[in-house]
């Protein structure tokens, strides 16, 4: 290019010159509101993100920040370390709810599951809040109609009322079908009725099932049957399978004489096994 093509328009240089410090004063200034705009858009998605220490995580642990999460008032004191369930639930196929006696996970957790609901005093309530400890539980009509309400205090509490028939028939499997479903769909109207939120679980009485027992669970809108390997029972533990309670393992206890004796081998089994005590509910993200 010959030098006097581009001498020729001498002032553009400088118009070009300011034009440039204009623009980039504009672009440092959009730059700065951009940033400062920031953290309140990313504060909400960075919650989301499980905390490090966490375990694998699988599709489980979505369900778990969303579902019954009740906002408990409770302060809690012991921080409890965060927990990612490792297990889902399975659908109900061909009709059937699935069964479940224990779930299978190697993390450290145990589910306690307090059944019938004969004896009813306040001394029971408060030991379950002392330990700071949530249950399931599988409450029978006929154990519970001399006084329903005592265990609106537990719902309030954050225990979770289940399914255990209306009458706790121990004949439950050799019943007519339409026998069966009647205990079982008229136990979970009842509980929706009296305790305002429809059970997920039901646990037969004495423990056996059937395939009609998995399909009028199913009916009745509930996700699973569960059972129990170990055991609460007169003060001490008793385990279907070795001698101390593994991870994932439902324990079955009772609203007995006997609570504040079984509910101390319970703490002690599970304190000697290291796990920590979780809702079922929770962990399985069924509300
Ligand atoms: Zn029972």
């Amino acid at each position: 290019m010959p030098r006097h093509v581009r001498a020729e328009p001498r002032p553009w240089p400088w118009i070009f010159a300011i034009l440039s410090v204009l623009v980039a004063a504009a672009l440092v200034w959009g730059g700065i509101s951009l940033l400062g705009g920031r953290p309140a858009a990313d504060s909400g998605s960075g919650q989301e993100t499980p905390p490090a220490t966490t375990t694998a995580a699988t599709s489980a642990a979505v369900p778990t920040s969303t579902a019954s999460s009740t906002p408990t008032p409770t302060p809690t004191p012991t921080a409890k370390p965060a927990l990612v369930p490792d297990y889902v639930l399975p659908p109900i196929q061909n009709g059937l709810a699935p069964v479940l006696t224990r779930v299978p996970t190697e993390q450290k957790v145990v589910f306690l599951t307090i059944d019938d609901g004969a004896n009813k005093t306040p001394e029971e309530l408060q030991i379950l809040k002392d330990n700071d400890i949530k249950a399931s539980l599988f409450l029978a009509q006929s154990f519970i109609l001399d006084n329903p309400g005592f265990f609106k205090d537990f719902v309030a509490a954050g225990h979770k009322v289940e399914d255990h028939t209306l009458t706790h028939p121990l004949n439950l499997i050799k019943m007519p079908y339409a026998a069966q479903k009647a205990e079982i769909c008229g136990m979970a109207d009842y509980v929706e009725q009296t305790y305002g939120r429809r059970p997920v679980f039901f646990r037969p009485p004495g423990g056996p099932y059937t395939d009609n027992v998995r399909r009028a669970v199913a009916e009745c809108g509930m996700k699973a049957v569960i059972d129990w390997e170990a055991k609460a029972n007169a003060g001490g533990m008793d385990y279907q399978v070795g001698q101390s309670l593994r991870p994932g393992e439902i324990v079955l206890m009772h609203f007995r004489k006997e609570f504040a004796a079984d509910m101390a081998a319970f703490l002690a089994a599970q304190k000697a096994a290291g796990l920590q005590v979780v809702l079922l509910e929770d962990y399985l993200a069924t509300g």
